[in-house]
């Protein structure tokens, strides 16, 4: 086999393109193939391995092409509550792999850009804007990172350049540079980025607005010199170069004082609609997120650019104590059952009185940071707990009541049965 570069009067065997037209020519005895034949036979034969789901290396196929309904059902395993951002993404992922797919094997629309669905995921802290997009990842079997806008500068100064975030997703996927191009980004803290509305400097904006600026060409799809090992570009380093075009951005945000921005548009503009339909609806409510727009959004301080870049905005609730009784016990790994089977380890069975279960979710709440809260609050509650347990050699039930986390009183426990 060789590769002919322009010799005349070849043709290409499967196309009969001419070696002019193309760029590159293989040949074998008395046959040739052109570098488009060869892609389009590449993709055939990935697509064929995808669907025999024996490439252990790369996202099966199937799972990719989850359609919404079953990636939502995936979601609702782990995530309670916020349908509406769930409905949003599966959507979104959907149609974005959809895509991306199709980039990756029709030749000749190659040269289409495709239109990315990055997504804007907004609401209050703790409510699951990280475990949705990172839940996403798993359902999805893509490697998956997170990375803090605040950490990060434009190029020149002190902080981490934007190239950092795709640092942190190759290492996420062990270095497999086309792994890591289909993979998912979540951009925390976007928010925070915002431009002041009253910074009247005109020196440049080195934390906001500049780095929205940087976020730019990543978020929309372009060829990145990123260092492997993460850190500052240097002169002397190796760069890999990774093209961002069929990443997936979710970036998220509590955007506070948001739903004042959205609530006075709303109560100007259209004759007080609210008053009519949303009658509860309290200005400073997180629901009032509900109605937001891209206008909104450029009041709070983000770029036109980059509103334009994150087509897909989903809001999230915040948690009543219902939600957070729920994610104390219902997800795949609740913090219940967690603690459930480390007990059970230990051959001690652990129950958790239902009042017991609101006061957990009571002082969760109190301390405002939604469900982050419940570990903090469990961990408190099952210390002493357990340093009481295991003064003992034979309890085999532990039971937590509501006085325990309101009164720091001991558990119940009671004796293991003698085993006849
Ligand atoms: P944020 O919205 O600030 O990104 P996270 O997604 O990081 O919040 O949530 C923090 C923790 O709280 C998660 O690890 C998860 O255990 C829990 N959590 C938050 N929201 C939910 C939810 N809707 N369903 C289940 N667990 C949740």
């Amino acid at each position: 086999m060789s590769d002919h570069k322009k010799d005349d009067g070849i043709h290409c065997s499967f196309c009969g393109r001419t070696a002019h037209e193309v760029s590159s020519m293989v040949a074998g005895p008395d046959v040739y193939i052109c570098d488009r034949c060869i892609h389009d036979a590449a993709g055939i034969v990935r697509n064929d391995l995808q669907a025999y789901a024996g490439d252990e290396d790369r996202p099966r196929k199937h799972e990719r092409h989850l359609p919404p309904h079953k990636i939502k059902e995936a979601l609702d395993q782990y995530v309670v509550g916020q349908d509406a951002a769930k409905k949003a993404l599966s959507v979104a992922v959907y149609n974005h792999y959809k895509r991306v797919e199709s980039s990756d094997f029709v030749y000749d629309y190659a040269d289409v850009e495709i239109e990315k669905s990055n997504i804007l995921l907004i609401g209050p802290t703790g409510t699951g804007k990280t475990l949705l997009a990172r839940t996403l990842a798993r359902v999805l079997d893509v490697p998956f990172s997170i990375s803090d806008a605040t950490a990060l500068t434009e190029a020149g100064y002190v902080g981490e350049d934007v190239e950092s975030i795709l640092s942190h997703l190759l290492q996420a996927a062990d270095f497999n540079v086309e792994q890591a191009e289909h993979g998912i980004i979540y951009i925390d803290e976007i928010d925070k980025v915002a431009r002041k509305a009253d910074n009247a400097s005109i020196t440049r904006d080195v934390s906001g607005e500049g780095v929205q600026q940087a976020l730019l060409k990543i978020l929309e799809g372009t060829t990145a010199g990123v260092p492997p090992k993460g850190g500052r570009k240097h002169p002397e380093q190796s760069l890999v170069n990774i093209d961002t075009r069929n990443i997936l951005f979710i970036c998220g945000g509590a955007f506070q004082g948001l739903s004042d921005i959205v609530a006075r548009r709303v109560s100007r503009g259209t004759m007080g609609f609210l008053a009519d339909h949303e009658p509860k609806i309290n200005r400073r409510d997180a629901a009032m997120l509900r109605y937001v727009e891209p206008d909104d959004l450029l009041k709070f301080g983000l770029i036109p650019e980059m509103v334009g870049r994150l087509p897909v905005i989903a809001t999230l609730d915040s948690l009543d104590d219902q939600a957070l009784k729920t994610i104390l016990t219902e997800p795949r790994n609740a913090l219940v059952k967690e603690y459930q089977k480390l007990h059970a380890l230990d051959g001690v069975k652990l129950q958790l009185d239902k009042d017991a279960l609101d006061a957990i979710a009571e002082r969760a709440r109190a301390r405002g940071t939604g469900a982050r809260g419940l570990r903090a609050v469990m961990e408190e509650v099952m210390l002493d707990a357990m340093f009481e347990l295991h003064k003992r050699s034979d309890v085999g039930v532990c039971r937590i009541t509501a006085r325990v986390v309101r009164e720091k009183v001991q558990p119940i426990f009671e004796a293991r049965k003698a085993s006849a």
